[in-house]
């Protein structure tokens, strides 16, 4: 299966994420419109500045569009300031508008400004060794995770990466090193996600039919 991955390209490392998802075998497509995400069977959203993609996607009506198909269930991998857009909420500051999704509070600007953009290797123990290369730019944290969220990544001490089912989430660029591992988790929970509901949808007839 070959799945269908919108990335969002209203700013970001688009290009990069799309060399990334063929790279493990998805097809990719570019969203800047609502309509665009018809048909999608998950969705990157690459990183920048949250607040401006708040502001451009809002104005379009793609923010409103986007809560609707992720809280409906649509896959979806957040870098960095992909990872802003997807939580619950921000510590610190207040009122800049989200997509939410996860269940996830976080903190902007978490290492500092623009000083602290840094690398450093990440042990991501789900995919085992060698550690991920870490690309920080002005990069967020996570400062608390819901129930339903697992961690998948923390470095000094902070939680930099995590997954909720079929949603991820990493403060860094995965898309800027040539390490497809976090891609190719997301893809991959998607093709699973995709076999399981086959299965169900095969036992249900079975039971129909009986
Ligand atoms: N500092 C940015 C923000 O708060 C995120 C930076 C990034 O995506 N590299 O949105």
């Amino acid at each position: 299966m070959r799945p269908r991955i919108g990335v969002l390209a209203v700013q970001g490392a688009v290009s990069e994420h799309e060399a990334a998802l063929a790279d493990v075998g998805a097809r990719t497509t570019r969203v800047r419109l609502p309509g665009e995400l018809d048909g999608l069977d998950g969705l990157v959203i690459p990183g920048g500045e949250s607040t401006t993609f708040g502001l451009v996607a809002g104005r379009s009506g793609l923010l409103g569009a986007l809560h609707e198909r992720i809280a409906g269930g649509l896959p979806v991998f957040g870098t960095c300031a992909g990872l802003i857009m997807l939580a619950s909420r921000i510590d610190g500051d207040g009122d800049q508008a989200l997509i939410g999704g996860m269940d996830i509070v976080v903190r902007r600007n978490a290492f500092g400004r623009q000083l602290a953009s840094f690398e450093a290797d990440v042990d991501v123990p789900v995919l085992g060794d060698p550690p991920m290369r870490g690309i920080f730019i002005r990069a967020p944290w996570v400062e608390q995770v819901g129930p339903s969220v697992e961690v998948l990544a923390e470095h000094a001490g902070h939680i930099v990466a995590a997954r909720d089912r079929t949603r991820i989430v990493c403060a860094f660029h995965p898309e800027l090193t040539g390490d497809r591992r976090l891609h190719r988790l997301f893809v991959d929970g998607i093709r699973g996600a995709t076999a399981s509901a086959d299965e169900d949808l095969k036992g249900g007839i079975r039971v129909g039919s009986q």
